[in-house]
């Protein structure tokens, strides 16, 4: 069995069979049916988050976070991200305007978001990479002086606290994406939180075609609703995410005991309480040492993953050359994600450890 970058959390099968028969018994599969009301609002009690909404994923959670919040034209990102982050903002008709990262937490750099601002600029959509949370101060005070909304794109951020609070409730608009490589899912999945109950008013809406009623409709919409099923699986996982969380700390600080001192990890955010591990990134020092080191790993039938790669402005539709982001191109060449999940075993994780200090050897 090859050992992959990351494995899915499969809860024991009783206990989403459990549920499902109460699915059958209700008689309900979608359409914000009880499950997905009693997930909200258990999400709601273990965030401490009340403005939020459950969603079929997290690229539709960027979508509509983009539509309710009213934006338009030049919208400031990352291009050290998923590619959902770009493609949201191109698919909805926005201008995504490239900003380089820091090179030690790999977030948005907040000291170069002014410089590209124009009177065009209407948004700022940052990913939390890896959970590492951004500099969410500096952002909300350059976004308060030139009156600009900022979306996180918080896929990677379940159970991430930064300053006392979730990191989910920062921005005026926060999106999870609960995909099933993700530390806590419902198979396909997001949600989207928000600042103010008006845009969370908005949102739902639209995540329900604009219905208002059966037959009235008060702004356009799209499906982004969830069904029971998957609501189901995220009520079972949703008790397995502290043991979750802390196996993967436990797997992190294996590696971090073990790697070779050749190997760099970006830094933690000061301001970050609680981590949760979703990810183990790892630098090397330039991409023939990165290509030496997945070549090691395949060999021994392990597969990484180039997590992020390309940088975004390289995307073959966006006039990317153009784009000023020598951090963001260095690092792309030369990050991998280690095999993180809490099944990995301490001898799979050994060969982990072993192929990557043999390739990064000077
Ligand atoms: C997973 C991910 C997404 C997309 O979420 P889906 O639920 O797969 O649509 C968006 N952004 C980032 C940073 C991600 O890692």
């Amino acid at each position: 069995m090859p050992i992959t970058v990351t494995k899915p959390f499969f809860p024991p099968l009783e206990e989403y069979q459990a549920l499902l028969a109460k699915i059958w018994e209700n008689n309900w599969l979608t359409n914000q049916g009880p499950f997905a009301q009693e997930l909200e609002a258990r999400l709601k009690e273990v965030l401490s988050i009340d403005n939020l909404i459950f969603v079929n994923n997290g690229t539709i959670a960027i979508q509509i976070a983009l539509k309710a919040l009213n934006l338009s034209d030049e919208v400031i990102t990352t291009p050290f991200s998923y590619v959902a982050t770009t493609s949201s903002l191109v698919w909805e008709g926005f201008t995504p305007v490239m900003v380089d990262i820091d090179p030690e937490t790999l977030n948005i750099d907040p000291s170069l978001i002014e410089a590209a601002i124009t009177n065009r600029t209407t948004a700022i959509l940052a990913t939390h990479v890896f959970g590492n949370p951004c500099d969410v101060d500096a952002i909300e005070a350059i976004a308060r002086k030139h009156n600009l909304k900022v979306i996180y794109d918080a896929a990677h951020a379940f159970g991430v606290k930064y300053k006392g609070r979730s990191l989910y409730s920062y921005g005026d608009a926060s999106t999870a994406s609960f995909h099933a490589t993700k530390l806590f899912h419902t198979a396909e999945g997001g949600a989207i939180f928000f600042r103010d109950v008006a845009d969370l008013q908005t949102a739902s809406k639209m995540r329900n075609f604009g219905h208002t009623s059966p037959t009235t409709f008060d702004c356009v919409g799209i499906n982004g609703k969830n069904s029971e099923l998957h609501a189901a699986m995220g009520l079972v996982n949703l008790g397995y995410v502290p043991a979750i969380i802390a196996e993967r700390k436990a797997i992190s600080e294996r590696y971090d005991a073990e790697l070779s001192k050749e190997v760099t990890r970006p830094r933690l955010t000061v301001g970050c309480d609680v981590y949760n591990y979703a990810y183990y990134p790892i630098l090397v020092r330039d991409e023939p040492t990165l290509e030496n080191v997945i070549r090691t790993l395949e060999s021994d039938d392990i597969i990484p993953r180039r997590y992020f790669y390309p940088s975004l402005n390289d995307l073959p539709y966006l006039n990317g050359d153009s784009a000023d982001v020598p951090v963001a191109k260095d690092i792309t060449k030369r990050i991998l994600c280690l095999p993180l999940y809490p099944t990995l075993d301490a001898d799979e994780q050994a060969r982990v450890v072993k192929a990557v200090n043999r390739a990064v050897q000077p």
